[in-house]
């Protein structure tokens, strides 16, 4: 295996591949490519799929149409050369008792490979000939004279089948992978502790390596899958159990101790009553207050759930505790909302609110930042510019984010950091994600979940048309706005095309409804309507003066681009009209439907789109059928795949090689657990027989502790 340049050098998974026997500067190039480099790469480039091709057969077993191996001697062999260089290589194969025909097109080298009389296992499809079989093109190999069945790689087995670009064949890295875990394996360190992989009943790791690439049978496929599942996410869990230890400093000025009448008479007055879901996650993170060290809680709940009442208790009880509270937004649109509500909340309470967002003019920007530097704001609504470098607390209690999914994972940490230091810190997140989503993403979190919505609320009324119902869907909007309601549309763009990109994809855009447009339609249209238009390129003060006219009725009909997706909440908008839906993921939709139904009256949300992609209709139809975020998200995930949102959202984080979050989810959840005890015994994995999983997870996550705050 060893080539013999190199045959001093020790061999360890660092290796680089090429120094393997058999791996040239060529192949070396392409194994780059699959992302294989160094040995240990290739112990990790696991097979897509298997094909049984164990059971071998005799000419006359062999059926017709399937895939099947036979054995037998070559009985006879020749090359047909044709015009042009063409050639046909035939093999006549003879198990004894029947004969099969092989044939290749233009493979005239292979009259070199197969020697006369020499035995030989085919795996193709046979079909019938005139009078006798025939493969064409089977993939082919020798078994050399008194091997046993162990020996071979290709066929007589169960085969692996790898990922692969043209450049390489299934057969040369199968046989490279072959090799290395014959000769190699014994190099991979099991770094589980001996009495968790007993109590987990899991395969070793040498088992679990062959296995996976080589299976003997398909239940030892099975644990071997089941234990480098088990490895990946136990790595990963263990990971972000650590983290969140290592947040969990201590720091009695931080307590909450008093507040508690204040509290109860602040919900009393509230105009509604609370839900169970809301309750339960206003006592989760009233305890978490109380103590001294640093709250870092997720509310996750549906669209509409009523998560604002949620943090504007908990920033009513820092301030009943004399500390200040800051909320921040994704966007100003929704940063002044929070205000306008707060303020209502909290300043018949006696407590002073205030807001900071870039558009504010200097003066009254100095003013809001020397106000929270005294600590005479107590509460501070805001955007981005919360965590700018200028923003002085005099005591900050408690830092919230609202919509977080919106500032991305990788962030997280940052934000924190920035905004929170080590006070404490709420998120909040209308992106319901399934729960292994949860768990990976958000496992260093405590999580309260809302899981229902206030219950006057009507289901939302949900249609995917096409422009023939069009005037029937304008009929029904006329209708909504004559009794007194409102509505959104929702546009993908902002203004036409640049000439020069649209140029490049004419036909694509063209039926592209951009909102500047529809808001010339529909002006038309509803002449004797307001109707407003709200898009991310209009300044600062003249959203805000449009956010405001639809709140106060001034605006009846809101055309807009996706500025209003995020946490708006306007009650009497009771229809939600998306055109070119085929542009929009499923989360987005679920967010853009959950700014209607927000109030007792009966809502519409109406899907315009031409599309017929069965991606489209899939992802439309399913919208079409539930309203349960929950549901639309694992429709998501099962759709896009667990592994393509992991990526996405962790920015940076490693991707999953094996595991799926989607079928995988019960060893997660014991990957979860086994991270949470081994953490829980040894924080730091200072014990010897946790030398190697800290390794590994160094390994795994490569510059260890750079990456490990990106789980924060
Ligand atoms: P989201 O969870 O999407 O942020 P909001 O906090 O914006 O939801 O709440 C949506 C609407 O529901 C608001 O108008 C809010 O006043 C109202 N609401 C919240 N909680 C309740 C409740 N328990 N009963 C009735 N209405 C509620
Ligand atoms: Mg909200």
């Amino acid at each position: 295996m060893v080539s013999t340049e190199s045959a001093r050098k020790i061999i360890t998974l660092r290796t680089p591949l090429r120094y393997l026997k058999g791996v040239g500067p060529e192949r070396y190039r392409v194994l780059m490519k699959l992302g294989l480099y160094v040995l240990a790469d290739a112990f990790y480039f696991f097979p897509r799929r298997y094909e049984d091709r164990a059971p071998i057969k005799t000419v006359s077993e062999l059926g017709d149409g399937e895939k099947q191996c036979v054995e037998g001697v070559v009985a006879g062999l020749g090359l047909i050369r044709i015009r042009n260089g063409r050639s046909i290589f035939r093999v006549v194969l003879s198990d004894g008792k029947g004969v099969l025909f092989a044939l290749w097109f233009n493979q005239p080298y292979l009259a070199k490979v197969f020697m006369p009389k020499s035995r030989v296992i085919f795996y193709g499809k046979a079909e019938r000939q005139g009078r006798h079989l025939q493969m064409v093109h089977p993939e082919y190999e020798m078994v050399p004279e008194g091997e046993g069945p162990k020996e071979r790689i290709h066929s007589g087995r169960i085969a692996p089948i790898y990922p692969l670009t043209q450049e390489l064949h299934q057969k040369s890295i199968r046989q490279l992978l072959f090799h290395i875990v014959r000769e190699q394996s014994f190099l991979l360190a099991d770094f589980l502790p001996a009495g968790l992989r007993k109590r987990q009943g899991l395969a070793d790791t040498l088992f679990a390596f062959r296995e996976i690439h080589f299976p003997g049978d398909f239940s030892r496929l099975e644990r071997a899958y089941e234990r480098l599942v088990f490895d990946e996410f136990f790595l990963m869990q263990t990971a972000v159990q650590m983290k969140k230890k290592e947040m969990e400093t201590r720091n009695e000025a931080l307590s909450h101790k008093g507040g508690k009448e204040e509290i109860g008479r602040w919900i009393g007055g509230l105009e509604f009553s609370l839900t169970a879901g809301q309750r339960q996650a206003i006592q989760d993170i009233l305890s978490d207050m109380k103590r001294d060290r640093p709250m870092n809680r997720l509310v996750q709940g549906d669209v509409g759930s009523g998560k604002t009442v949620v943090a504007a208790a908990a920033l009513f009880f820092t301030a009943a505790n004399s500390f200040q509270g800051a909320l921040m937004a994704p966007t100003e649109v929704l940063a002044q909302q929070h205000y306008f509500n707060l303020c209502e909340l909290l300043e018949p309470f006696g407590i002073t609110c205030g807001y900071l967002a870039q558009s504010l003019s200097e003066d009254k920007r100095e003013e809001a930042l020397q106000g929270i530097a005294e600590g005479r704001i107590q509460v501070v609504v805001g955007t981005h510019a919360l965590i700018q470098e200028r923003v002085r607390f005099a005591r900050l209690g408690l830092a919230v984010v609202d919509e977080q999914h919106k500032f991305g994972v990788f962030q997280r940490a940052n934000l924190k950091e920035k905004m929170a230091g080590s006070a404490h810190f709420l998120l909040l997140t209308a992106t319901p994600i399934p729960r292994t989503l949860a768990m990976t993403l958000y496992g260093d979190l405590d999580i309260s979940t809302i899981a229902e919505r206030p219950k006057d609320r009507r289901p939302v009324r949900t249609f995917w048309v096409g422009e023939d119902r069009r005037t029937e869907v304008y009929a029904l909007l006329d209708k909504l706005l004559a009794e007194g309601r409102q509505a959104y549309v929702l546009c993908p763009l902002v203004q036409a095309q640049s000439a020069e990109r649209k140029a490049q994809s004419v036909e694509a855009e063209a039926s592209l409804k951009s909102v500047a447009a529809v808001h010339r339609e529909l002006s038309e249209i509803f002449a004797h309507r307001k109707v407003g238009i709200l898009h991310g390129r209009m300044k600062a003060d003249e959203k805000k003066k449009v956010m405001q006219d639809f709140k106060e009725r001034r605006i009846e009909l809101l055309v807009s681009t996706v500025v209003i997706e995020v946490g708006i909440d306007v009650p009497n908008a009771v229809m939600m009209i998306v055109e070119n839906a085929e542009r929009f993921g499923l989360a987005q939709l679920h967010q853009l439907r959950g700014r209607v139904g927000r109030g007792s009256e009966e809502s519409f949300c109406v899907l315009f789109s031409e599309s017929s992609s069965p991606e489209t209709v899939e992802r439309l139809s399913a919208f079409e059928e539930t309203e349960s975020g929950f549901e639309i998200a694992e429709k998501d995930l099962g759709l896009r795949g667990g592994g393509d949102i992991l990526g996405e959202r962790q920015h940076g984080l490693p991707k999953l090689r094996i595991g799926d979050l989607v079928k995988d989810m019960a060893i997660l959840e014991r990957a979860k657990d086994e991270a949470k005890r081994v953490v829980g015994e040894d924080p730091k994995l200072g014990r010897p027989e946790h030398r190697l999983l800290k390794r590994a997870l160094v390994e795994r996550f490569q510059v260890s502790s750079e990456k490990l705050t990106a789980l924060a």
